[in-house]
């Protein structure tokens, strides 16, 4: 299996970190025909509206589109961000996943924060595995999804912060960022297309 990280802007180093932790081949995407061959692919934190001009420069935003329309992807904050269809300003998006976006939710870099969710549908890769420690930077809320869209994570409150649609994984918080790899697990079992 070898799974792709768009690397065009963010912490993709992170994420390919954690995929050769778990003995996954992990490939740099930058450019269309690195899609090739790929098994999922991860789109990763940074600046939403950097990595989407990027993507339109390199010529990447059809081909991402027509490889989520049949293959597993995981966005996670900035990566979040791209996989919506509405973030409230122009910029571009793949549209990909039936959900609206609001950008830098919990206000500036300073109001960052770690937060214990519990995440039930990680029991799949890892029964009876406890609560998941999430870290937020700068991070988005995931504001309304339509109905082919499966809540995965909310906080206390009740706002929207982790969801799938099919093959499609969106999550508000960096998993590449702590030591526990089930989200990354998780991921797998999607691409293997459980
Ligand atoms: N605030 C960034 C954005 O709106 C996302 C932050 C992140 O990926 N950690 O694009």
């Amino acid at each position: 299996m070898v799974i792709g990280v768009l690397a065009l802007q963010g912490d993709f180093a992170e994420h390919i970190d954690a995929l050769e932790r778990l003995d996954v081949d992990a490939a740099a995407v930058r450019l269309p025909e690195h899609l090739d061959e790929l098994d999922g692919l991860i789109i990763p934190g940074g600046e939403s509206t950097t990595i989407g001009k990027l993507a339109a420069a390199y010529g990447v935003i059809e081909p991402l589109r027509r490889f989520g329309s049949h293959k597993a992807i995981w966005g996670t904050c900035a990566g979040a961000i791209l996989l919506s269809r509405d973030v409230h300003r122009q910029q571009p998006l793949l549209g990909l996943m039936d959900i609206k976006v609001e950008r830098n939710a919990f206000g500036r870099q300073v109001a960052s924060f770690e937060a214990d969710l519990e995440i039930p549908a990680l029991s799949q890769v890892e029964p009876g595995g406890g609560l998941y420690h999430a870290v937020f930077i700068r991070a988005p809320l995931i504001e309304s999804v339509g109905d082919d869209v499966q809540i995965l994570a909310e906080l206390p409150d009740g706002r929207i912060v982790a969801v799938r649609q099919g093959k499609l994984l969106a999550t508000a918080f960096h998993p590449e960022l702590t030591v526990d790899d089930r989200f990354h697990r998780y991921f797998l079992s999607m691409c293997n297309g459980i």
